[in-house]
């Protein structure tokens, strides 16, 4: 309970958010990173992560969050842990004014926002019911759950690819349920996930109903997208992967984010127009390659830029 100043604060700590962090603190300011979970964000919820340069053979996504997290400590930057910034408002002296979940008041000469997004979901009746109870949106949490278990995968993208691929190697089978019958995954992913004996593609369905026992999952109910028919795969669990939505309700009244599913639009060196002192980076805002390797990168011309803003301040 107490008021406490930075020159840059950093709301976030994905690789967005941690690269902002080492990029400020090596310009010698004050920086401070508030994370409400544990640092690295969606990557550490990612078993491998083999398209991050300078790892050749790939690290795992845990790995890497914790490197990220070290090199940015080590330079300087202070990471508030399981701290929820809870409002942000510019102030009229040009600062901004943070409200923390652990009662604290900080003021900021300038804030990065970095707070990423979280996994959508499918809003399907018995969705709700059977999460943790069958119904996932981590792999690498759960898939040791499923040992020699039937799960469905749940998208097209990416992710789902990804995650198919990994829950292969617990599962005695997996089915890929997709809503068309192309991906926009990668094409090196759906050429492995082609290649597996253990996943079975089921193209151009919609889950419609996750069903159960009333203890755990049993089956999921699926929708033809191109006729009238519906099936139900008998199965163990469901892991959603059908895309992300910016965490941004800390800046809805702040900032413009009308961009498409809500995203923070931002400038090319990362700041938002109108506010002075207020830049963003990662998956929160309206970039086009949602990777590792573009968050950090946005992280760091964000924090170049606030570096650039406070220099002019003075
Ligand atoms: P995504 O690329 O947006 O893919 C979401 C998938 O879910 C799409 O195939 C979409 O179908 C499907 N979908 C969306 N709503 C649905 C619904 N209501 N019912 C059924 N299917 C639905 O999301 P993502 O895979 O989570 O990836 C997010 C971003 O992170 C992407 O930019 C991705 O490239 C990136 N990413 C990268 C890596 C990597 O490089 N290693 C790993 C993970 C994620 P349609 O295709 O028909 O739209």
């Amino acid at each position: 309970m107490s008021n406490k100043h930075c020159d840059i604060a950093i709301i976030g700590g994905g690789p967005a958010g941690l690269s902002a962090g080492l990029y400020a603190a090596r310009g010698l300011v004050n920086t401070v990173i508030f994370e409400k979970q544990m640092t690295g964000g969606q990557i550490v919820t990612t078993e491998w992560v083999e398209n991050y340069p300078a790892f050749p053979e790939g690290v795992a996504g845990v790995e890497l969050g914790g490197l990220m997290t070290t090199q940015a400590e080590k330079f300087g930057a202070q990471i508030e842990l399981f701290v929820t910034v809870t409002k942000l408002t510019k102030q009229d002296d040009g600062n901004f004014e943070l409200q923390t979940d652990a009662g604290d008041t900080w003021t900021a000469r300038a804030v990065v926002l970095a707070s990423g997004s979280v996994p959508s979901k499918l809003g399907i009746p018995g969705e709700d019911y059977y999460t943790g109870r069958g119904v996932s949106w981590c792999a690498t949490c759960d898939a040791g759950f499923f040992k020699e278990k039937i799960v469905a995968v749940i998208g097209g993208g990416d992710a789902a690819l990804e995650e198919a691929l990994f829950l292969a190697k617990f599962a005695s089978k997996v089915y890929l349920v997709h809503r068309r019958d192309e991906f926009r995954a990668s094409p090196i992913v759906v050429q492995r996930v082609k290649a597996s004996e253990k996943i079975e593609l089921v193209l151009s369905a919609v889950p419609v109903e996750i069903e159960g026992d009333g203890t755990r999952v049993t089956g999921l109910r699926i929708a033809s997208t191109k006729d009238e028919s519906e099936q139900v795969l008998n199965l163990d669990g469901v892991f959603e992967f059908v895309g992300t939505n910016p965490v941004n309700e800390l800046v809805a009244d702040l900032v413009d984010t009308s961009a498409e599913r809500g995203h923070v639009s931002i400038e090319i060196d990362g700041s938002i127009a109108g506010i002075p002192g207020l830049f963003a980076a990662g998956d929160l805002t309206n970039s086009s390659l949602k990777q590792v390797i573009s968050a950090a990168g946005s992280g760091a011309t964000a924090a170049f830029s606030a570096l650039k803003y406070l220099d002019e301040l003075e």
